[in-house]
């Protein structure tokens, strides 16, 4: 498979055109950012991290019934996955209240949740993702009532795999973000990435963070935690 041009740069992957018109190759880079893009840094290793564990949990999560984009590692950083048309939301799936949560609704960071909560997000930079209900996305047409259903289900069945799949190794998934895409005959597939950016990962025991919250609130030791995610869930 032929690497092509350039299509898109977002904050923290660049995605290429490849010889297969179906097929796009993602890679993915060490910048980091935080607050809708007011704080830039970088995590060394980051993208090397973050591209080897989505492919681990994509690969999983396909085994146990979930249609995702991923189609094949190349390297460290560059992976191969299905052109989609990405639905413009992000999924923010909740078991235990943090950040956004926590201010609004005045929950204490680490109150466990009496059920799990989902919400949405509009993706759109310039106004800032705000968060959208089942009505705002059909008024919309950010997706149909029938793909949103199929994504809340699939949001609700990953959440079950993820969070039994990493207590065995010690992490518990406070929450996270996802995003789906439509594959060319128009199904839903799981898209995007599945990291400690895009995740909240506690230590079972201490409740250390292991994820980005430690560049978003400056408290350091961002490398250090990404690599022993990895170290967790691939051994190395
Ligand atoms: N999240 C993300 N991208 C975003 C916003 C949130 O990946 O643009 C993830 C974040 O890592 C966390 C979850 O979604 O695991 C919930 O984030 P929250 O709404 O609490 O926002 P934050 O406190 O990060 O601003």
């Amino acid at each position: 498979m032929e690497k092509l041009e350039q299509l898109y740069e977002g904050k923290a992957k660049k995605v290429f055109r490849t010889d297969d018109p179906d097929v796009y190759l993602v890679d993915y880079k060490d910048d980091a950012t935080a607050g809708n893009g007011a704080k830039k840094g970088t995590i060394r290793g980051k993208g090397v991290i973050n591209n080897r564990v989505t492919n681990h949990l994509m690969r999983m999560l396909e085994e146990k019934g979930i249609p995702t984009h991923y189609v094949k590692e190349l390297s460290e950083r560059e992976t191969l996955v299905k052109r989609v048309t990405i639905v413009p939301l992000e999924v923010i799936v909740r078991n235990v209240a943090a950040g956004s949560l926590s201010k609004r609704l005045g929950l204490p960071e680490g109150t466990k949740l009496k059920s799990t909560v989902l919400e949405y997000c509009y993706k759109d930079d310039a106004l800032g993702d705000p968060m959208v209900n089942e009505y705002h996305i059909a008024a919309i047409g950010a997706a149909t009532p029938e793909e949103l259903k199929t994504i809340a289900d699939y949001s609700m069945k990953i959440n079950e795999i993820l969070t039994e799949y990493l207590k065995d190794v010690g992490i518990e998934l406070i929450d996270f973000k996802l995003e789906f895409g439509r594959d060319k005959d128009g199904k839903i597939i799981l898209a995007d990435e599945i990291s400690p950016d895009t995740c909240r990962f506690w230590d079972v025991k201490t409740h250390a963070h292991l994820d980005k919250d430690l560049f978003r609130r400056d408290l350091g030791g961002e490398e250090e935690a990404y690599k022993e995610v990895m170290k967790r869930l691939l051994g190395e």
